[in-house]
């Protein structure tokens, strides 16, 4: 039987958009000493914005298409790229048979064969060479994208391709949830010793964002793909208990592994919620902090 002081703590963080999926994961958040925190949608806000669009002329079919894959989708920069559109009056091109590949992007096909958008790695997936572009004829200057600038920011770059060649890019920027600071620092203050970011994205984006947020740089885990988010869990589960927080499909593996998962509930994927332990429904990260102190006390009462 579970004890009297567990359920009225599981209420309780329940009434803060904490929901434990029992109390075993409530003691388990007690011991918890390392936390590996996502990037995208986690440390930092759903609401990514396009920044800057290099399609090289013909902007409006560009973001057309590129809104049609994204319609698909329900990662952060999928939604940045829909608004972007839709604020434009752009209506999202057809496309079908689409499919998310985890971390990098996504494809389907439409009247012209395949169309696809994503990351580096999608592009290398699509044999497209994204520093070809001085394939373009000399005689279309205008029609070749500045794909460089964009590569050099310290922003997620979304390349939009049809078969193996580019059509062009965006780059989205997202920014630290206002309240990670805070629940990072809480963590920390409170016997946390290992705090460490796994992302997809770009190093360079995680420096930036892990910057903002006390992260140090070794302590930043960039490019992975979710089969690595679960090795460096794996590895990190070797030497204390670890809690993984995400939002997305490519954590789902990870928010299994980590003795302890916390899935973003309010805008997180569905599959992430079902492999997690514990969904945060409030974008508030410090009620994570709170959640871990609640537990530390209930430990306390019960022992
Ligand atoms: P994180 O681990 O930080 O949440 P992800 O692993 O979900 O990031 O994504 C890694 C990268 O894969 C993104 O930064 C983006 O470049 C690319 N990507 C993922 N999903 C999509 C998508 N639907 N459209 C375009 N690019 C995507
Ligand atoms: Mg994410």
């Amino acid at each position: 039987s579970v004890p009297a002081a567990v359920l009225s703590a599981l209420a309780a963080a329940a009434r803060g958009g904490v929901l434990f999926k029992g109390g075993a994961a409530l003691e388990t958040l007690a011991e918890v000493d390392t936390f590996a925190f996502d990037k995208t949608g986690t440390l930092t806000t759903g609401k990514a914005e396009v920044t800057e669009v290099a399609a090289g002329g013909g902007e409006t079919a560009f973001l057309a298409l590129l809104a049609g894959l994204e319609a698909h989708s329900e990662h952060p920069v999928a939604d940045a790229i829909r608004r972007h559109a839709e604020a434009r009056g752009i209506a999202p091109a057809t496309v079908r048979d689409v499919r998310a590949i985890p971390s990098e992007g996504i494809r389907g096909i439409d009247a012209g064969g395949v169309v696809w958008a994503g990351n580096r790695r999608m592009a290398a997936r699509m044999a497209a060479r994204i520093y070809a572009m001085a394939d373009t004829p000399a005689s279309e200057p205008d029609a070749r994208p500045d794909l460089a600038a964009l590569a050099d920011s310290a922003q997620t770059v979304v390349y939009l391709g049809r078969g193996n060649r580019i059509l062009g890019a965006v780059s989205v920027a997202d920014r630290p949830r206002a309240t990670s600071a805070a629940a990072l620092a809480a963590l920390r203050a409170e016997g946390v010793t290992t705090i460490v970011m796994m992302t997809g994205d770009r190093r360079p984006v995680g420096i930036r964002i892990g910057a903002e947020l006390g992260f140090a740089p070794q302590d930043i885990h960039a490019d992975l793909l979710p089969q690595d988010k679960v090795r460096l869990v794996g590895e990190l589960a070797g030497r204390g208990k670890v809690a993984f927080v995400g939002d997305g499909v490519n954590d789902a593996a990870a928010l299994a592994r980590a003795d302890i998962g916390i899935a973003m509930g309010a805008a997180g994927s569905e599959v992430a919620l079902r492999a997690a332990d514990v969904a945060l429904l409030s974008e508030d990260m410090q009620r994570l902090a709170a959640a871990r102190r609640l537990a530390r006390r209930t430990r306390n009462i019960i022992r």
